[in-house]
């Protein structure tokens, strides 16, 4: 049997191309030095890459920012406002970054993972001016004496990704609807299929022999006349192109439409995802798989950090084999390896040995990819399983019990939203259209550099602590001579909102070195939950109640949601994920409860990455959506009618979650409305959505100082639309990526507009 991998990282195994291009934007090594590293980067994972002993080596997965951006300057897909930029390399930083003239492009999630992409912004009128694959392909060649297989976006996938634009000659773009897109998506394709034709000929001309199209938006609903578009877009693609071996990857979900795609799509080889579920095995158990095709079986996961159980691998090969001969298979990773830190080998000392066992990074896959080889081709025995012995240490009985009962309880607050939102007000005695913020305040550079010092143990706890009340101390003063109405105490002490809890929490661990790509240059750390989820003591307590000792005015409590918690971490796969999210829940409640109990009276639980856990797949949205909501009602159904519970979502696409948002039964929930200039309000409308809304005036992505008039536009937008007496004032996030000096006049003003409206209304 044969095998292959993709997607292997491209940070360098200590973010070293991270620390190259990030010095070469500010001007401290050269281009020529920024190329050189990222180079040697590259040199180290190929070198590790083709040790694993691959049949097919995947070339052109290297790149300096996002391989997304990387098609579009590979087509010239550049907009208008970048072309003016001679030099190509500046050119395509621009468009990631942005320059003082042109806004850089939209940047998004990549499917249901948290690597984000820059958009491409199409207008048509595509061309080869730098064949990427051919260049990477020759470089291999010459480099390491070896064939490879050129892997890069493939065409269909990236025009589903893509904003389309109408052209026009100013910088001025106008973004189509969906409608428009819809039409204009067949041209479009067709037109960078016949790019991708050409470049084919030239890599057939060179005699490359394999091409790896990645295609995840295979895995999307589509009907059937987007498959048969996607179809006739290959039959472009392929054209002329009789020697090489073209292999579609489709990874991250199964695919629906199996049988038409895999019988009719013109390729020479259809990769299918067999980890993320059983639904790609059940398609070739009944749809069989078609005898001109090889099948890329994706058996080895790319998305968690597991260690690959052999047995259950060598079962499923057994099972695949029944349906495809043995010489057509290629044997794989499921999706690309980037979603995993680069090595295990760092955390050796640092994390416990029992976790060390169960962990299986990217270089770990690359062994274990060249184990499976071993036995299936030489009948090597599979090494001995541990996994389970080490998996039930970090079992919590209590817990497993307490979350077995829920899904035969009803978990609701004991009074209807009316009653409780009358009570609630009364007792906090705030006035209409309460003003607050989001939680947390500037993070200066003397909160990060006592926080680092703390944490490499030069401050004593002492030391730290007092400094994080003096911190408390300064921000209250400032919310009183703001005139705000509900307080925060401004997070000093958290350096991010799912590590400072995952750090508190049993279960939790984190990495030394786990870094994994988030976009461009930034890297992010992901929590592993490896066990049972439990508060061992309070976590916030403290902090929240010196602010509230501080002041008259109600402090908030601020919490993170059990959902936001499980979305952005990397968790365990031997229980459902719903599991695991109410054992969060039910940690997070006890701290709610203990909050309470500590006489504060409100509790902010924020869930901005509760929409970013929506399956790719219409159908199984409902269930995620049922037990996230009620992960998050679990954190809060036992508090007393008087205390109110507030959520926070910092983004605006509301409109298809609406109904379950609702079902949270938050008393309060706040949300960004300034970009989209308050018509995000009108998703509530439609609904007739009837709790408590803070709406983002706002905005805290940018520098700017937002005058009265424009926060006032937003706000009397939901006057018209919302009972007034639901509505809050507030920024669109928390505070801390800004400075105090753009923050104090900003909720000046914002203290302004609840005043007018006051007056007004
Ligand atoms: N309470 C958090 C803060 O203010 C919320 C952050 C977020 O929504 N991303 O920083
Ligand atoms: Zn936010």
């Amino acid at each position: 049997m044969k095998t292959t991998v993709f997607g292997y990282p491209k940070i360098g195994a200590n973010r070293e191309l991270k620390k190259a291009v990030e010095s070469y934007w500010k001007g401290e090594i050269s281009k020529e030095e920024m190329l050189q590293k990222a180079e040697e980067v590259n040199v180290e994972r190929m070198k590790k890459v083709i040790n694993a002993d691959l049949d097919y080596v995947p070339s052109n997965d290297f790149s300096l920012y996002d391989f997304v951006l990387d098609v579009s300057t590979m087509i010239d897909a550049v907009p208008h406002r970048f072309q003016h930029i001679t030099d190509s390399l500046d050119r395509y930083f621009a468009m990631a970054r942005g320059t003082d003239k042109a806004p850089a492009c939209e940047m998004t999630k990549w499917f249901d993972t948290n690597y984000h992409y820059i958009v491409p912004e199409l207008t048509g009128g595509f061309k080869l001016v730098k064949n990427r694959p051919l260049q990477s392909y020759r470089w291999a060649k010459e480099r390491f004496g070896i064939e490879t297989k050129p892997v890069l976006v493939g065409a269909f996938t990236y025009l589903m990704l893509s904003k389309v634009y109408e052209r026009q000659e100013g910088s001025l773009l106008v973004n189509m609807t969906k409608a428009e897109k819809s039409e204009k998506f067949k041209p479009l394709l067709f037109e960078v299929a016949s790019v991708y034709n050409q470049m084919l000929k030239e890599l057939q001309q060179e005699g490359v022999k394999a091409v790896q199209f990645d295609e995840p938006a295979l895995v999307l609903d589509l009907d059937e006349e987007k498959v048969s578009t996607l179809i006739d877009a290959y039959k472009v693609i392929t054209e002329g192109i009789t020697d090489i071996e073209i292999f579609v990857h489709t990874y991250y979900e199964s695919l629906d439409q199996f049988e038409m795609i895999t019988r009719k799509l013109p390729v020479s080889g259809i990769g299918l995802d067999f980890v993320v579920n059983g639904e790609n095995l059940e398609n070739l158990k009944r749809y069989g798989f078609p005898e001109d095709k090889k099948l890329i079986a994706g058996v080895i996961s790319g998305r968690y950090p597991w260690k690959t159980d052999y047995r259950e691998v060598v079962t499923l090969i057994e099972e695949i084999k029944k349906y495809v001969d043995e010489d057509r298979i290629v044997l794989s990773n499921s999706a690309p390896l980037f979603h995993l830190p680069v090595s295990v080998k760092p955390e050796k000392g640092h994390l416990d040995d029992s976790l060390i066992g169960l962990l299986s990074f990217a270089d770990e896959r690359l062994e274990e990819i060249k184990i499976l080889k071993q036995i299936l081709n030489e009948g090597k025995e599979p090494p001995s399983q541990t996994l389970q012995t080490l998996r039930d240490k970090f079992k919590n009985e209590a817990v497993r019990q307490a979350v077995k009962e829920i899904d035969r309880q009803e978990i609701k607050r004991a009074h209807s939203f009316k009653e409780r939102y009358r009570k609630q007000i009364e007792e906090l005695g705030i006035p209409r259209f309460p003003t607050t913020t989001i939680g947390s305040f500037p993070q200066t550079k003397e909160v990060r550099q006592m926080r680092a010092k703390f944490r490499r143990g030069e401050i004593s706890l002492q030391e730290y602590e007092s400094f994080i009340k003096e911190q408390i101390k300064k921000a209250v003063e400032i919310q009183e001579e703001l005139g705000l109405d509900v307080f925060v105490h401004g997070e000093f002490e958290r350096t991010d909102m799912v590590e400072f809890f995952g750090e508190k929490l049993e279960g939790f661990a984190f990495t030394k070195n786990g870094w994994v790509q988030s976009y461009g240059t930034r890297c992010v750390r992901p929590p592993i939950i490896y066990g049972d989820v439990s508060r061992p003591q309070p976590m916030t307590v403290e902090e929240i109640k010196y602010a509230q000792k501080l002041t008259d005015k109600p402090v908030k409590g601020m919490l993170t949601g059990p959902v936001t918690i499980l979305n952005w971490s990397f968790y365990r796969k031997d229980i459902p994920k719903k599991e695991i999210a109410y054992q969060i829940a039910l940690a997070i409640r006890e701290e709610v409860l203990d909050l309470e109990k500590a006489g504060i009276k409100i509790i902010q639980i924020d869930e901005p990455a509760f929409r970013e856990g929506l399956p790719l797949k219409k159908r199984k949205q409902e269930e995620y959506l049922n037990w996230a909501v009620k992960a998050f009602r679990l954190t809060n159904n036992t508090v007393k009618q008087t205390t109110q519970i507030h959520t926070h979502m910092c983004y605006s696409e509301f409109n298809e979650i609406i109904q379950w948002i609702y079902e949270m039964d938050a008393d309060v929930i706040s949300i960004e409305a300034s970009r989209s200039r308050g018509e995000i309000i009108q998703a509530f409308e439609r609904f007739n959505y009837d709790h408590g809304i803070g709406v983002g005036v706002y905005d805290i992505h940018s520098p700017r100082v937002p005058p009265v008039e424009e926060m006032l536009e937003i706000a009397e937008r939901t006057v018209q639309i919302i009972d007034k007496n639901l509505i809050w004032i507030n920024p669109d996030c928390g505070l801390k990526t800004r400075q105090w000096e753009e923050v104090m006049p900003a909720l000046k003003n914002m203290v302004s507009v609840a005043k007018i409206l006051r007056e007004k209304y």
